[in-house]
């Protein structure tokens, strides 16, 4: 079935070297062209996402257009218990099973047009400014991609999409492993965008955003002087304490916070207040100690203040457990698949973005990567490094805990330019976050080739995935 098919339609003379090539898979190499016949759908869906951005858990229609979209083109699309704007769809039967985790979701403020000065569409609405709305929609290409290939019998096994919601807050991806939403899945596959299209082993640090809701009393302190539980003053007990922790920690820590319930006026005090803390580690254990130190440090905060403390974990992110095996499959895909050239046009849109960061961050980011093919302002090599110098974190980690996940990361800005900027918006509604796009879906879906072409390569992931997870448990 699988020589009759390629055979069909081509002229006799041909079939012998049609039939060499395909013994020299060719049909992997044509997993490029099943992609770019179809680019113009795939654009149309990444566009329509940035043009209606939806923040976390409100991905209503981010998540229907893919639904429809995936239903149409014969994939079984179930929603997942508990989650409205969570879903999967696979396509084909049996193992392996191999996933894509798409996401979807913006960030609040970033609205952005696309150009290269601060514009936005509408002030304080959201934007794709970490490119999500392109991170789905290549997963759903290498989805249709290799879906095509299962159904001509190329391929054998099963291809699962999963739409996955609320990435940047709440941490989507966990709350579908809570559903259960991952059984039986063998491998993971999944990209973002950046600046420099490279490969890193244990890219994601742990994070977990814990807010903490402090109850007083309200009251009018010029005429009640004498009423106990001062809520603003414990948060601010509660920022000092964390001060002074600071002294105790290294490199391996970053801690944010922000005030989201303050007074509104000085002259009255509230009755709640509530801080919400970001706390990243190098690992998941690190992390986990943190929350524990801060959450003792808030509850010295209620003590000192006559007010109650209530914590709660609203995002809970694990570092990743980087698999050897998948690592090396994705980094020699992304060195075969050629990488997006730019017009002129796209160069000159890139350079002029380049500037408003400054040279600083772009020759720190090219001296760590050892960076020399450029075009422009963008990046056209590939890279591969242990560890990164930042400390980005992602629900992908919670992932690589329980299935044998690859991750990769593709130039869709200028080199050193951060994601979750009003810069990042603009290209990732412009061609050239398309371009990365069609670049990491032609990636995973070669990658995803191979595993269903060679099911040992599926087995080894595995056995690379139980001796790490035993080492490092
Ligand atoms: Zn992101």
């Amino acid at each position: 079935m699988q020589i009759a098919y390629y055979i069909d339609n081509q002229r006799t003379d041909m079939r012998i070297q049609y039939l060499i090539e395909l013994e020299e898979s060719m049909d992997k190499k044509n997993i490029s062209s099943l992609i770019e016949r179809r680019a113009q759908e795939f654009i149309d869906l990444a566009e329509k996402i940035w043009e209606r951005p939806e923040v976390a858990l409100e991905e209503v229609y981010a998540s229907s257009l893919q639904m429809e979209y995936l239903a149409a083109n014969g994939f079984r699309v179930r929603n997942v218990n508990g989650l409205s704007t969570a879903f999967t769809a696979e396509f084909g039967n049996g193992k392996p099973v191999i996933g894509l985790l798409g996401e979807y979701d913006a960030l609040p403020g970033l609205s952005q047009k696309v150009t290269a000065q601060r514009e936005p569409i509408a002030a304080d609405d959201p934007g794709h400014g970490c490119g999500h709305n392109l991170i789905g929609v290549g997963c759903i290409a290498a989805a249709i991609a290799i879906k095509e290939l299962i159904e001509k019998g190329i391929l054998n096994g099963t291809i699962k999409y999963f739409g996955c919601p609320a990435e940047e807050r709440f941490g989507g991806k966990r709350l579908m492993l809570n559903a259960n939403a991952f059984d039986g899945v063998d491998c993971c596959f999944s990209w973002h965008p950046e600046s420099v299209n490279k490969i890193t082993k244990e890219t994601f640090r742990a994070i977990y955003d814990v807010s903490y809701r402090f109850r007083g009393t309200t009251s009018y302190i010029a005429a009640d002087r004498e009423m106990g539980g001062n809520a603003v003053s414990a948060m601010e007990l509660l920022n000092i304490g964390v001060q002074y922790l600071r002294a105790h920690l290294n490199d391996d820590y970053i801690i944010e916070y922000c005030v989201t319930k303050g007074a509104e006026t000085s002259n009255v005090l509230p009755e709640i207040t509530e801080i919400s803390y970001a706390l990243r580690a190098d690992n998941t254990d690190q992390c986990k100690k943190l929350v524990e130190r801060i959450g003792k440090i808030a509850e010295g905060a209620a003590l000192m203040s006559g007010t109650t403390v209530k914590p709660e974990i609203t995002g809970e992110y694990y570092s990743e457990l980087y698999n050897e095996v998948l690592g090396d499959i994705v980094y020699r895909n992304m060195v075969e698949v050629p990488r997006p050239e730019y017009t002129p046009e796209e160069i000159e849109f890139a350079d002029t973005l380049a500037e408003t960061i400054g040279k600083f961050p772009v020759d720190r980011t090219k001296s760590y990567y050892g960076i020399v093919e450029t075009q422009g302002s963008m990046h056209r090599g590939v890279a591969k490094q242990d560890r990164i110098s930042y400390k980005p974190a992602s629900d992908v980690g919670n992932v690589s805990w329980q299935i044998p996940t690859a991750m990769f990361f593709v130039a869709t800005n200028p080199i050193g330019m951060p994601m979750h900027t009003w810069q990042a918006t603009a290209t990732s509604g412009s061609s050239l976050g398309y371009k990365g796009m069609f670049y990491a879906s032609k990636v995973m879906a070669a990658s995803i080739f191979e595993l269903m072409e060679h099911p040992e390569k599926v087995e080894a992931a595995k056995k690379a995935f139980n001796e790490n997870f035993a080492d490092r448990k």
